[in-house]
């Protein structure tokens, strides 16, 4: 049998191999013109039955919230929240009742009110896309209680399975149990949909988005899932599965790295929701490098309150005594929206109103109280030094008024007599003109932390989640290395650290150019922590300078890869 490559978007990466078993959840029903009218007598009937299903569907998703707060976490858990909400949403109540009353049988009923609030979703940008998939998971559990349709039980598959399915859904992801599945693979999806942040979170190899090719890979086929090269293999050869099965995973290091030399690097976990803490422990990170705050208001009807917050950073503080958390002050706009805050329609999101640009203008509420929380942790909590920074900061004027609020935070804790301690602040490197300010910046502030997903989608003008154009969202075109030095010069000038958090910092490939190039902190997804710490520690600072430095003089991507490549 010859091998077949699947391509789509790796969501772990992390490897994996096993037997496919398909998991199709839709419960099949007759199309709307074979379905026979149910006789006036028995509508009653069917209301009951549509409620019944509701009790149910009630009891299973709590069911399973309860067993995503054992497996997953406290944060993740509560997407079932949200589906139990639309479970009994009183517009999608209200239309099965109205085509109940109609004559049509309670599962097509269901199907057809679920239908337009699905397309609304499909239609709207980015996470509120995903909100689409929600309600398919409600749908889909209605209708199979009501047609007694039995369903894969995910929670318990053979060990050695890898799941494909057209889709996941939060819930189906969250019941996978990482020590019997092998890994999955999905048609649809994108690195930030619901089933690609589970598996993260579960250290799971995964690839979302393959297509509707992914199809002709039949049940009990053979497969590789190889989530770090975005791929799947079907029927692969004996050799490649038994290279995947003997590649053990690196052994976290839970002290401090340093160059041979004794340059110490530190390596942090980039993280956006308190289940996440326990991971970046295990993998042995330092600290936090970059605390996605934005991720603490999704999923929810209201903002977190101050005292929500508070507790979030403490937690964080109190988890790594001895390192540094950086928290990064709220980064919403552009492609991570937050139905509750009404956000504007923008025709570019992305070059709109997005982080600090929204904290300083109509989020200003939101970011004095977040501020409150940071600075109010930083003095209470037991351990733990606090870092924040802002997002998305590209003048001058941003960041002297972003300051200016955090003195007056700093003065109205002071007037009221509550315990305050000011962390130690910072800015992203994620725009052209961050990087020509980055002097300017690093004069006023602690530290400097580059973004390089943003800093490299704005200066190769080129959208990081656009796929036609990934060739030139690459971190290795000269222009992002020569910005990425400029940023570490203008810190090192000004007496401030810098570190990276965009999703360079954690290709294990570039740690020694990272390190040449004078970098003092790396933070990265948890998974990647303990390859990146092994490889600092046998990196040599000279020869890790010199590879650096001949980087810096050529002038296409393919001549840095080949520098990279031959040492
Ligand atoms: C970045 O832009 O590199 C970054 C780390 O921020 P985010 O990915 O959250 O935009
Ligand atoms: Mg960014």
């Amino acid at each position: 049998m010859n091998e077949r490559t699947f391509a789509g978007t790796g969501a772990t990466p992390r490897k994996g191999t096993g037997t496919v078993i398909w998991y199709r959840p839709d419960a099949a029903l007759a199309n709307g013109n074979e379905i026979e009218t149910v006789p006036s007598s028995d509508r009653s009937a069917e209301h009951d039955r549509f409620e019944t299903a509701q009790e149910q569907a009630q009891n299973e998703l709590e069911t399973e919230r309860d067993r995503t707060v054992e497996r997953v976490g406290e944060e993740e858990a509560s997407v079932f929240d949200a589906h139990i909400q639309f479970l009994h949403d009183p517009q999608i109540d209200d239309s099965v009742h109205t085509e109940i009353d109609e004559g049509i049988p309670a599962e097509h009923a269901v199907q057809e009110a679920f239908t337009d609030p699905i397309a609304q979703f499909e239609e709207m940008d980015g996470r509120m896309a995903e909100r689409a998939d929600d309600l398919r998971d409600v749908r889909d559990r209605l209708v199979r209680l009501l047609t007694g349709g039995k369903r894969l039980n995910l929670a318990e598959l053979p060990r050695g399975t890898v799941v494909l399915a057209e889709r996941l859904t939060p819930s189906d992801t969250a019941q996978l149990d990482p020590n019997r599945v092998a890994g999955f693979a999905t048609i649809t999806g994108g690195r930030t949909s619901h089933a690609a942040i589970f598996a993260r979170s579960l250290a799971l190899p995964a690839v979302v988005g393959i297509g509707s090719e992914l199809a002709t890979v039949d049940d009990g086929a053979s497969v590789i899932v190889d989530g770090e090269a975005g791929e799947i293999i079907a029927e692969p050869s004996d050799e490649r599965v038994a290279a995947v099965e003997t590649e053990t995973d690196i052994e976290a290091i839970h002290d401090g790295v340093a160059t041979t030399d004794g340059t110490e690097i530190e390596i942090a976990a980039n993280i956006g929701r308190p289940a996440e803490l326990s991971a970046a422990v295990e993998q042995g990170a330092d600290g936090v490098g970059l605390y996605r705050t934005e991720f603490l208001f999704l999923d929810r009807e209201a903002p977190p309150s101050e005292r929500e917050q508070y507790k979030t950073y403490v937690e964080a503080l109190e988890t790594f005594p001895d390192g540094r958390v950086v928290v990064r002050t709220l980064d919403i706009g552009g492609d991570k929206q937050i139905p509750y805050l009404d956000l504007p329609s923008e025709a570019n999101p992305f070059l709109g109103e997005r982080g600090i640009r929204r904290s300083l203008g109509s989020d200003s509420e939101l970011f004095e109280t977040q501020l409150r929380a940071l600075l109010r942790a930083a003095a209470d909590a037991d351990g733990g030094t606090l870092c924040v920074m802002f997002p998305l900061v590209s003048t001058v004027n941003e960041l002297d008024t972003a300051l200016d609020r955090v003195d007056a935070v700093r003065k109205s804790l002071e007037a009221e007599g509550v315990d305050f301690a000011v962390p130690e602040l910072g800015v992203m490197i994620e725009t052209p003109s961050a990087v020509f300010n980055a002097d300017e910046f690093a004069a006023r502030i602690d530290f400097l932390s580059i973004g390089t997903n943003d800093l490299a989608q704005y200066v190769m003008a080129a959208a990081r989640e656009n796929e036609h154009v990934a060739h030139l969202h690459d971190p290795l075109h000269p222009p992002i290395l020569w910005s990425i030095n400029r940023s570490i010069e203008a810190a090192h000038d000004n007496d401030a650290w810098i570190g990276m958090c965009g999703e360079m910092a954690g290709n294990p490939d570039l740690t020694e150019l990272l390190v040449g190039l004078g970098l003092d902190e790396l933070s990265m997804s948890a998974v990647t922590i303990p390859e990146v710490k092994a490889n600092v520690s046998t990196t040599d600072q000279t020869r890790a300078r010199d590879v650096a430095a001949r980087t810096l003089i050529v002038n296409t991507r393919s001549d840095v890869a080949n520098i990279i490549k031959d040492q």
